[in-house]
């Protein structure tokens, strides 16, 4: 998909906050540090649209994209910061446990892990969460460039093993350094809609 136009709609923490629009929603998860905010500025076109909110101290919030006035990214804050406390932490679950079981627009979820590493834990619970609601689910497997070619086939054996991917689920290597994976990343999002 040629990207047009994109802007951030709304920073959202509860449902009455969300877009009330019915356009086909994207939501992006992943690790803090995974290479998200890289991802969503990559496809998009941008090169700080979406930047790393998930510091401690900063709040943590659903942030909606509007992208060629058809389609919604939404930009879930960072999981399994280190020194988050265990209260912001239950607030985190709750936000998204909200949005994520009941957004009806929601048409998948793209989860973003490292290439280089097998899925952390943190990684796998969300997978599996998702798994258990049964939302369709995207894996981007990012910074592709910093290992070789030759280990990517090797690596994605790994990440689709540690993660029990189900076949359904797409896997799509990727790069924003590059913007290897792009194209295909376009084309799966748009057979959701
Ligand atoms: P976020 O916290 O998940 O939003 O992560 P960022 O997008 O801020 O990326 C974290 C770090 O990884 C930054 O230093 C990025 O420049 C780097 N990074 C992200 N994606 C890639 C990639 O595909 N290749 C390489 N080499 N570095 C990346």
């Amino acid at each position: 998909m040629k990207v047009n136009s994109a802007e951030i709609v709304i920073s959202a923490v509860k449902p009455d906050q969300y877009p009330d629009q019915t356009l086909p929603e994207f939501a992006l998860a992943g690790r803090s540090n995974v290479g998200k905010s890289s991802f969503i500025n990559k496809m998009l076109n941008r090169k700080s649209l979406a930047r790393t909110s998930s510091k401690p101290g900063k709040t943590q919030t659903l942030n909606f994209f509007i992208i060629n006035e058809i389609l919604h990214f939404v930009d879930v804050p960072g999981y399994g910061y280190a020194k988050v406390s265990k209260k912001e932490r239950e607030a985190w679950g709750k936000m998204i446990e909200t949005y994520l079981t009941s957004r009806e627009q929601l048409k998948a979820v793209v989860l973003i892990v490292d290439l280089r590493h097998p899925p952390t834990q943190d990684d796998t619970m969300m997978y599996g969460f998702l798994k258990h609601y049964e939302i369709p689910c995207i894996i981007i497997a990012t910074k592709a460039d910093k290992i070789p070619k030759s280990k990517w086939q090797k690596h994605i054996k790994i990440t689709k093993e540690t993660l029990d991917l189900d076949p359904n689920d797409h896997l799509i290597l990727f790069s924003s350094e590059t913007g290897h994976g792009k194209d295909e990343a376009w084309s799966v999002i748009e057979s959701y809609m």
